[in-house]
């Protein structure tokens, strides 16, 4: 069952550049897809327009399964965690993943209570009253994860999340991200240049090549799920 598929994508930007050509993906209900590729070969680009943050010049996304709000966008079904964490630097950590369910409408109680949920899922139920400024590039990044995942999303969207962390925190947060995954049963669709990254976590990796952006392989990953 798809929860979200590519169909014939292509983009071609204003200044000429053709970031895709003839896209197909189909994103499966509860796997762990890495979209893997050199740089420059349109991942986030893809990953924008799922988001609806980038139109396609031509293709569709289809939601086969999405209950649609009124402006017609598949309804709270995504969270996007981008490379930059960009948290709101005058806000608190609790505000800034209270804000994503305060613009849904969730009453104050109610959001302060999966707030506290969230922030204990990425292991920062302490650091609630701290500013962005007072973290560690691993810190924000798991803020950033707590408000993406705050909405309950059916799809998480992570564009190279871990890319501009050290090597430990890296690994430290993708086992943490495998837990979730796991325990929490949402779907991710991973952009990553890293072969290694995509292995150890992916339970399907797409691969694709530049110019034009396009799939060249498509590898199910039997291990390691289960894997404990
Ligand atoms: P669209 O074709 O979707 O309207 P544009 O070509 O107008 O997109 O570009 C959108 C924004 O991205 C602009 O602010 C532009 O400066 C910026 N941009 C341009 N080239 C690149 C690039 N190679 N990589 C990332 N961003 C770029
Ligand atoms: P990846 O995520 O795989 O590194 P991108 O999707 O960011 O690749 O970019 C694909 C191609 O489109 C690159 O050549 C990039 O420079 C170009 N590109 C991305 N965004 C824009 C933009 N807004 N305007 C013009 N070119 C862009």
């Amino acid at each position: 069952r798809s929860i979200v598929r590519l169909e014939h994508v292509a983009k071609t930007f204003s200044n000429g550049t053709v970031a895709l050509a003839d896209l197909n993906l189909d994103v499966a209900e509860g796997e762990f897809l890495s979209l893997l590729g050199p740089s420059g070969c349109g991942k986030s680009t893809a990953l924008r327009i799922i988001a609806g943050l980038g139109e396609p010049t031509s293709g569709a996304v289809a939601w086969p399964k999405a209950m649609y709000d009124a402006s017609g966008k598949p309804e709270a079904e995504i969270g996007f965690v981008f490379q930059e964490p960009t948290l709101m630097p005058w806000a608190t950590v609790f505000h800034n993943v209270w804000l994503p369910l305060r613009l849904k409408g969730v009453s104050k109680a109610a959001a302060r209570t999966r707030v506290a949920e969230a922030l204990e899922m990425v292991g920062l139920e302490k650091f609630s009253a701290a500013y962005p400024r007072e973290l560690s590039g691993g810190m924000k990044m798991r803020v950033s994860i707590a408000r993406a995942l705050v909405t309950r999303p059916r799809l998480l969207l992570m564009d190279e999340p871990f890319a501009a962390l050290d090597e430990i925190t890296r690994q430290k947060l993708n086992d943490d991200l495998l837990k979730l995954y796991k325990q929490f049963g949402f779907t991710v669709l991973f952009v990553t240049h890293s072969v290694f990254e995509s292995v150890h976590l992916s339970s399907r990796i797409v691969v694709m090549a530049a110019r034009p952006g396009r799939v060249i392989d498509d590898i199910a990953i039997e291990a390691p799920y289960p894997r404990d």
